[in-house]
């Protein structure tokens, strides 16, 4: 029987690794970060030197192989300031994927431009080249391409039709840190790479965010930006000395990193390659014995992709695999085996509650625009996507064979009882 129907649950109660992951050593350094009395950047350095977060902006670029990094207090203002930085504002339209957090349709509005959301593909929930050829209008400006949950979009197909069309790429990598294309970091094919580094994400820390490019002046607006039109001092801070400095070239917000979240970045960092290694043998694992159950397959991967970054892993599943049980019920009777969450991708964003520009007086116009040419659309590729769906957090990979084998157990045992799932969605 079921767990859900009071049948024994396949897990029965046994934990699952935990996130975030921090031991001694991050206390270490969050703590000798508090006693050095700099918790900001803006605020002098008593014993001078660089910041923390000018160093995870160094560290965080080098990782990645790409020139420059700045560190942020959000992904969301990572979008931001990447799209003031390519001077994106008013009458712009930057194309968005339909399957994605809020953030990057926000972020657009946020600069005054107007988000265009655009459908994904039906099996990788990523925007294709194709979608991207079709949207462009004279006024399109840019894209965001989103490397979704546990794959990557076609970036180099992606950057050919985006650099014909002389569309600026952001690429928000905020589900794949670390992923590698043809060994070369995602982030760095676009001329802004965006990261959300926050508390569920695979770097993270909470609340914080940076972005990668490989262009110089784009780096030297986007310090600015995120910092009150501030840049850096050339050189580190003599002691008593301010690593601020007003250049005043672009007019910025404060994005600023504090000082304690970089100090837990610095730690993290270094532990993501070793998290990415065992992920991606629990990972083989699985999709080894996927196949084995009827209706199940992987998320495809893009050939090219040689490391694989993992937000939520990702499970499809043909239509009538689980009888004429919704996605939400069958992740629902998945949780209840498993003793962790199985949920569906987030709603597209055009039916989402968290995208509503109406109800703010500085977007609505903006929106109402956009609505013309976006709301009523049928986004055919995302609905499939959304409802043949399983994610599971990535923090489920970090253990061992036997969170594997319970979860093939799982998906196996629900399936075989699938005509005992209700057949309604939840309300
Ligand atoms: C998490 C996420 C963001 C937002 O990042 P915050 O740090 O929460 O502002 C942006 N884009 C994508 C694709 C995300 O997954």
């Amino acid at each position: 029987m079921l767990a859900i129907h009071g049948g024994t649950a396949v897990r029965g109660g046994r934990e699952w690794p935990g996130w975030p992951q921090y031991d001694e050593r991050t206390e270490a350094k969050l703590l000798a970060a508090l006693r050095s009395s700099r918790w900001s950047v803006s605020w002098y350095s008593p014993r001078g030197g660089k910041s923390r977060e000018r160093l995870f902006g160094e560290a965080f670029a080098r990782y990645h192989d790409a020139a420059y990094g700045v560190s942020v207090d959000h992904g969301s203002s990572a979008l931001v300031i990447a799209l003031e930085a390519l001077g994106i504002g008013p009458g712009d339209e930057v194309i968005v994927p339909v399957m994605t957090w809020v953030a990057p349709a926000t972020a657009v509005l946020r600069v005054g431009a107007r988000p265009v959301l655009v459908d994904v593909d039906p099996v990788t929930g990523c925007l294709t080249a194709e979608q991207l050829r079709a949207a462009t209008g004279p006024q399109t400006r840019a894209v965001i391409v989103v490397h979704l949950a546990c794959t990557a979009a076609r970036i180099d197909e992606i950057t050919a039709v985006a650099d014909a069309a002389g569309l600026a790429v952001i690429e928000d990598c905020s589900q794949a840190h670390g992923t590698r294309w043809a060994g070369r970091a995602v982030g760095t094919f676009g001329d802004i790479g965006v990261f959300s580094l926050g508390a569920a994400k695979a770097l993270a820390a909470g609340e914080a965010g940076a972005a990668i490019t490989g262009n110089r002046e784009l780096y030297e607006r986007m310090l600015m930006l995120r910092a009150d039109s501030r840049g850096y001092t050339p050189q580190a801070p003599e002691p008593g000395a301010y690593e601020l400095v007003e250049y005043g070239t672009v007019m910025g917000a404060n994005y600023c990193m504090s000082e304690l979240t970089a100090a837990i970045l610095l730690d993290q960092l270094p532990r993501l390659d070793d998290q990415h290694t065992r992920r991606e043998a629990r990972v083989k694992e699985l999709e080894a014995g996927l196949p084995g159950i009827t209706g199940l397959a992987p998320i495809p991967v893009p050939a090219p992709v040689d490391r694989r970054g993992i937000y939520e892993y990702g499970i499809r599943f043909s239509p009538g695999t689980f009888g004429a049980a919704p996605v939400e019920q069958v992740a629902t009777a998945l949780t209840a085996e498993l003793g962790t969450k199985v949920y569906p991708p987030r709603t597209p964003l055009h039916r989402s509650v968290l995208l509503r520009p109406q109800t703010k007086p500085r977007f609505a116009r903006e929106w109402a625009a956009a609505a013309t040419r976006a709301a009523d659309r049928p986004y055919p590729g995302a609905a499939h996507y959304r409802a043949h769906t399983l994610l599971m957090h990535h923090s489920v990979l970090l253990g061992e064979r036997r969170e594997v084998d319970d979860i093939l157990t799982a998906l196996d045992k629900v399936r075989f009882h699938a005509r005992s799932l209700p057949t309604e969605g939840p309300a």
